[in-house]
């Protein structure tokens, strides 16, 4: 991807905000508890290697992933802790996950029984994490006999497995209703039950458990969209306010006219001027992320809420603007202050839509200065 780096439209990440947000976790779990940092996707926009950097520096002792390569990426970058792979991998790439000591995600016995010759061929250890699927409905084992028939496996081909973790993921831990989660834990103790010696790792939080089920257990915390500040459950649940965003996105007018009445502004003409009115012009698109939903939404403009108007564009989006501004006037998309009327929560709200979706679908052509 090419980084638009002369273009005015940045994302600004203050990485001490998210060193900030482990610590404050830190100080909240237990002390037998180790806080792994989810990076998977670019960590959630931020920037991989920098969040997963200050991460280290701020106590967290591994790091989850969704992909082998943002693993590799991981390595190749000097990290030398925990790296989990969240999801399914190819079988056939068993090797090369042995290769880079990442550790992976086991859904099911057909999976240990592909790869076991692959590593036996290469003389290679693959640490195993085995997922339990207590309700997500996703990957992992769901019921006992399969589960033991996955440890028994592995006790038996100690050469080529570490049986290094187990975990599960709750589907419902941001919500208000509690009841779906108490099952969820419920089948989890219930599948542990046939686990004679565990493993060196066992978890089941993700940010929301963490937040609001304190007393889930695990002796890892898998730590995602609160590291980044941001409330897992929307604004269903309150967050304890020493998490912050850490993240905005802005950029500058690069046009400003002025509108006769009957006048049409972008694609398919979805917006006439009524009047005499102002408009500027950002260059920022959907190819950033900026949804073609937010028609509608209002940015800051020059400190003044502004309308944007017509369709937004591939790589430029209009606004009304309530008198002229001069061009280059700041224009802020996104703030990371969470209770700015451009907050990740708004903007995510307005799009119908989660903070989370927001943030990876920030295009990696939009450069990310560090603070
Ligand atoms: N654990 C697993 C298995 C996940 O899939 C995710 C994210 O999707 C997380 C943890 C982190 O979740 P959150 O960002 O809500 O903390």
């Amino acid at each position: 991807m090419v980084v638009g780096l002369h273009r005015k439209a940045y994302i600004k990440v203050d990485l001490d905000v998210i060193r900030q947000n482990i610590k404050y976790e830190l100080t909240r779990m237990e002390k037998n508890q180790e806080l792994f940092a989810v990076v998977k996707a670019n960590a959630y926009g931020h920037g991989l290697v920098p969040v997963a950097k200050a991460a280290k520096q701020a106590g967290a002792t591994g790091f989850c992933v969704a992909v082998i390569d943002e693993g590799v990426a991981l390595r190749e970058a000097g990290l030398t802790e925990t790296i989990l792979v969240l999801g399914v991998t190819p079988s056939e790439d068993a090797p090369y996950l042995a290769e880079y000591e990442l550790s992976t995600a086991v859904g099911d016995l057909e999976y240990l029984q592909q790869v076991y010759p692959l590593l036996k061929q290469s003389g290679q250890k693959l640490r195993v994490h085995l997922a339990l699927d207590t309700g997500m409905g996703r990957i992992g084992f769901r019921d006992q006999a399969s589960l033991l028939e996955a440890l028994n496996f592995l006790q038996e081909h100690t050469k080529q497995f570490e049986f290094e973790g187990i975990f599960t993921h709750f589907s419902t831990a941001d919500a208000k209703d509690t009841t779906y989660y108490e099952q969820q834990l419920a089948r989890f103790e219930e599948l542990m039950e046939v686990v004679e010696k565990r493993p060196r790792y066992v978890h089941v939080a993700n940010s929301a458990a963490a937040v609001w089920h304190k007393d889930c257990g695990g002796n890892v915390v898998r730590f995602g969209i609160t590291m980044y500040g941001l409330n897992p459950s929307g604004t269903e649940l309150v967050l304890p306010n020493e998490f912050q965003p850490a993240l905005s996105f802005e950029s500058e007018l690069v046009a400003v006219k002025r509108l006769a009445p009957g006048d049409g502004v972008g694609y398919g003409k979805t917006y006439t001027a009524k009047e005499h009115e102002w408009l500027g012009t950002v260059p920022v698109g959907y190819a950033d992320g900026w949804l073609r939903r937010m028609q509608g939404y209002h940015v800051l403009v020059g400190g003044e809420l502004c309308e944007i108007v017509g369709r937004v564009c591939m790589d430029q989006f209009m606004v009304k603007l309530p008198h002229e501004f001069p061009l280059k006037t700041k224009v802020t998309l996104l703030s990371s202050e969470k209770d700015a009327p451009q907050s990740l929560q708004n903007a995510a709200a307005y799009a119908d839509t989660i903070t989370y979706e927001i943030l990876c679908g920030l295009s990696e052509r939009v450069p990310r200065y560090y603070q």
